[in-house]
């Protein structure tokens, strides 16, 4: 290795032995022909391992153009990636899989479209809505590492729960003109996204909470600017530490990677954990039931029962639910089941006196509800998601494994967000 230009860090480079595990060791045969075969010269390279691995893509937005993009070109077997937006004119600056004529289609259907044409090896399953409302936790568990390309803390510190609660390591990224982070949380130990974040963030979110019902455009945080060169540097950054997770290799959990292109400063800094961390709920593996989110909430119940659950039950909404807005001026009445978080202002406000009506917000279900007969993805659970029941004196959480094919079927809709044709 004299010829190594990167001599003077040899004794920090992970060596075969590194990646713990029963892997054939890597081909000492150079096959030109192999796409893969200058990557397999990497000592604790194991190509087999990126095969069969699966990532969740959060975000195609410029971060995840580029996330997209190495994740093929690596050769990871199985990528999900969910956006809701649709390509603009205005993403085409930073998105390295765009082109002028996708305007108007959705984010995730292109970006899966183009990064699987660069290796068609890699199936990359896009998924069309919002990582809150509209998929499981399911998915979360399935993955080995999940990749942050968003912009808002809402979304982020959502994610970062249910990778706690099914133990699923991620790596969030956030950018600004030529500055950026990216920082890798592994669950359980690791100090997590909602442990660093400060009273500013949760003033910031807390915004949103205060006021019964806000638009989605007014929770987001506006538009940030930057640049494809620091898209591409950290999407480049998150995909690496990725690849090291994939590979069992160690990473900085628990940290935060700082980039400054103004000075070209890098550094890592620890985050604080902390104890009464609020993100640190974990779940057992659930149960696996033949159910899915279309089916009626009174059949998960039933089942719910048939394990043994006793006592009256609950089902726990994850994701609060508004089921009605009320007027108390007129009695203005109008049907809503959706969750909060889908609900925008206007629909908040009565078209008689033209002000505010009551939503009625709930968060748990009983089993004599009305809404016991509607089906699950009408009182907010996505399809494939692990869902909470409780009984009088014990929880038991069960996975809507009848949604599994839905997942797996390819170009994706969800319940909210059709796809177009
Ligand atoms: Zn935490
Ligand atoms: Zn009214």
């Amino acid at each position: 290795m004299d010829d190594s230009p990167l001599t003077f860090l040899d004794e920090e480079l992970p060596d075969a032995e590194s990646v713990a595990d029963t892997d054939a060791p890597p081909s000492l045969i150079i096959d030109d022909a192999d796409r893969y075969s200058r990557l397999r010269l990497i000592p604790w390279w194991r190509q087999e391992r990126l095969a069969a691995a699966r990532v969740l893509v959060v975000g195609a937005g410029a971060l995840g153009n580029e996330v997209l993009k190495n994740l093929a070109l690596l050769g990871v077997g199985t990528v999900y990636v969910i956006d809701l937006d649709d390509v603009e004119p205005s993403n085409l600056s930073r998105s390295v899989l765009f082109r002028t004529e996708d305007g108007g289609r959705g984010k995730a259907e292109v970006g899966a479209q183009r990064a699987t044409e660069i290796n068609p090896d890699v199936r990359i399953i896009p998924l069309k809505g919002d990582v809150i409302t509209d998929v499981g936790l399911g998915l979360f568990a399935d993955v080995d590492v999940v990749i942050g390309c968003l912009d808002n803390r809402e979304a982020r510190l959502w994610v970062n729960r249910q990778c706690w609660k099914v133990g699923t390591p991620w790596v969030d990224s956030g950018i600004q003109e030529i500055q950026g982070v990216v920082k890798v949380f592994v669950p359980p130990d690791s100090a997590c996204y909602e442990c660093a974040m400060t009273e500013r963030d949760y003033q910031l979110l807390n915004l949103r909470y205060s006021c019964p019902l806000l638009r989605r455009d007014q929770i987001m945080e506006g538009k940030v600017p930057t640049a494809p060169t620091i898209a591409s540097m950290m999407g480049a950054l998150e995909v690496q530490e990725a690849l090291k997770i994939i590979h069992g290799l160690p990473v900085a959990a628990g940290s935060a990677m700082v980039f400054n292109g103004v000075t070209n400063q890098f550094y890592t800094t620890r985050l604080p954990f902390r104890p009464d961390c609020l993100s640190h709920e974990t779940y057992p593996k659930p149960i696996e039931l033949p159910l899915g989110a279309l089916r009626p909430v009174a059949d998960l119940f039933a089942a719910a029962r048939q394990t043994g659950l006793a006592g009256p039950l609950t089902l726990a909404l994850e994701r609060e639910l508004v089921v009605s807005i009320d007027c108390p001026r007129c009695g203005w009445h109008s049907e809503i089941h959706r969750p909060r978080t889908r609900v925008s202002q206007a629909e908040s406000i009565c078209p008689t006196c033209n002000e505010p009506a009551q939503p009625e917000i709930v968060s748990a279900l009983a089993e004599d509800s009305p809404l016991a007969t509607r089906a699950l993805a009408d009182v907010g659970i996505p399809h494939y998601d692990i869902v909470r029941v409780d009984g009088v004196d014990e929880s038991a959480f069960f996975l809507l494994a009848g949604d599994r094919g839905w997942l797996e079927a390819g170009p994706q809709e969800t319940p909210n967000h059709p796809m177009r044709a």
